[in-house]
């Protein structure tokens, strides 16, 4: 493809692009293929010889497009959002199109240091401790995920735990981490990579964490022989929303040396909203934290922003530096080399869609949507605690809404497989005390209160019918 031919494509892929914002709304929002349905349409072979880009754009639409989920639908309220915008769209391609590769400051300067701007600009949006400023000990870093994140300082915190002496000889005594029932699989995730084993990792309260069972947990641990090392307090759990309360968690972890780390991979957005702010209450505790702006900020999957308060623990524990990489800069000791502050050597300029975003929204515009999103999310509150046939579990926070019909287990699972069978929206479930429960989780970038309103209709005709189904 010349440029001049990618000039032409590029304009008909944004052109296809504006169409599809236009009229996601007409798809169904949950894909209707069975398994092997887009394969079997696939040629079995490679083309040897080139095609024109019309018939891949033509594929793109008659075969890609009936196994999409529209994640970008206002009616998408499934699991949790992973929302996007056209100026995040237009930053990723100009990473795309720089195809820059930034493990080390030189390896291309801006890449490094516009994520660095990036991060110090999400301190002061989300009010984040100073201590996470990258002109302190500590700094922030994007990663692909939470879940790399939470790795990441898990890692970290093995490394300050064992002086490092894991790092040469591996474990000699178990590491014990602590987090609360709802705290997400990536933890337990983590523990099995690093080689700690998931039964080393301890589940301290129902829901949140409770300080008081952490504690006797870890001296208890203490007592046996074992390393207490790793606390992960959430905030806004995947399952139904709960907080950790970070104070005591983290009051905790002083008194006993233990890496405080925070996960607020969906929540944390909120705290651009200083009406939102209470969320952090004791972020100071925390040695990192990370949150998605991937989720709920408006920018394309994948980004998340991993925060540590003493950047030497994280680099220490993750960088090995052979030659073929050594440079007049790193050796200067002036610059970050990314490199060390993840897993993967290799690191994408995702900074620049968070910039496009940053800036096209402003912060204010970004606070707009968010309580927009919020507000709609009360306006559902009302109208299920208004209604005779459903119950609203609480507590019930920002943007997730959890809930169940009186008529039992069954009742709610005919329910959500008739809502999302019809395709008009998508939702989840949960088992809270072992009783499904309905979840909606509202975030998609053009979700309003006119959607979730017209949702709610839809939730309340469907019971209607099912009840019915279940008389005849
Ligand atoms: C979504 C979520 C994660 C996982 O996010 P990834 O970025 O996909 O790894 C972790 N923790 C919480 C609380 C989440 O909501």
């Amino acid at each position: 493809m010349t440029p001049e031919q990618f000039r032409a494509h590029g304009k008909q892929v944004i052109d296809w692009l504006a169409d599809y914002m236009e009229q996601v709304e007409s798809y169904p929002v949950q894909s209707r293929v069975e398994p092997g349905d887009i394969r079997a349409q696939l040629p079995s072979h490679p083309p040897a010889a080139g095609e024109p880009f019309e018939a891949i754009m033509e594929d793109v639409q008659q075969l890609i497009m009936p196994g999409v989920t529209h994640w970008q639908s206002p009616h998408f309220y499934a699991y949790f959002p992973a929302n996007n915008s056209p100026p995040s769209i237009l930053g990723e391609l100009v990473s795309a199109g720089l195809g820059v590769q930034g493990m080390l400051w030189s390896t291309s300067p801006a890449c490094t240091e516009l994520e660095t701007h990036m991060l110090d600009w999400l301190v002061e949006m989300l009010d984040l401790p100073a201590a996470f400023r990258s002109d302190r000990a500590g700094g922030g870093v994007i990663q692909d995920t939470a879940s790399s994140a939470s790795l990441c300082a898990l890692i970290a915190a093995r490394e300050r735990a064992t002086r490092g002496a894991i790092r040469r000889s591996g474990a000699s005594q178990p590491l014990t981490a602590y987090v609360s029932t709802d705290a997400h699989l990536s933890i337990e995730k983590a523990m099995i990579i690093a080689g700690l084993g998931s039964e080393n990792l301890r589940r301290v309260g129902d829901g949140v964490i409770d300080p008081s069972a952490l504690a006797a947990a870890v001296s208890r641990d203490r007592s046996e022989g074992r390393t207490p090392f790793f606390v992960t307090s959430t905030l806004g759990a995947t399952s139904r929303g709960l907080f950790d309360d970070l104070t005591a968690v983290g009051e905790v972890c002083r008194e006993h040396q233990l890496w405080h780390h925070v996960d607020a991979a969906m929540a944390g957005t909120a705290a651009i909203c200083p009406e939102f702010r209470g969320i952090h209450a004791g972020l100071a505790t925390a040695n990192s934290y990370c949150f998605n702006p991937h989720k709920w900020m408006f920018v394309n999957f994948d980004c998340d922003c991993f925060y540590v308060d003493d950047r030497q623990a994280l680099v220490s524990a993750l960088s090995i530096l052979p030659e073929y990489l050594r440079n007049q800069a790193s050796e200067s000791g002036q610059v970050i080399d990314y490199r060390d502050w993840q897993i993967p050597l290799g690191r994408r300029f995702r900074a620049l869609k968070l910039w496009f975003v940053i800036r096209t929204f402003g912060v204010e515009g970004i606070q707009n949507r968010v309580r927009e999103h919020v507000a709609a999310a009360d306006l559902l509150r009302s109208r299920i605690e208004e209604s005779d046939e459903f119950e609203l579990l609480q507590p019930s926070y920002l943007n997730l809404v959890c809930f169940r019909h009186h008529g039992g287990d069954e009742f709610n699972q005919q329910l959500l497989d008739r809502l999302n069978a019809a395709g008009r929206m998508f939702l989840t479930h949960t088992r809270v005390d072992d009783r499904l429960t309905l979840r909606m989780s509202i975030g998609q970038t053009n979700t309003t209160a006119a959607h979730v309103e017209q949702a709610w209709r839809w939730i309340v005709e469907m019971s209607q019918q099912e009840e019915m189904s279940q008389q005849e």
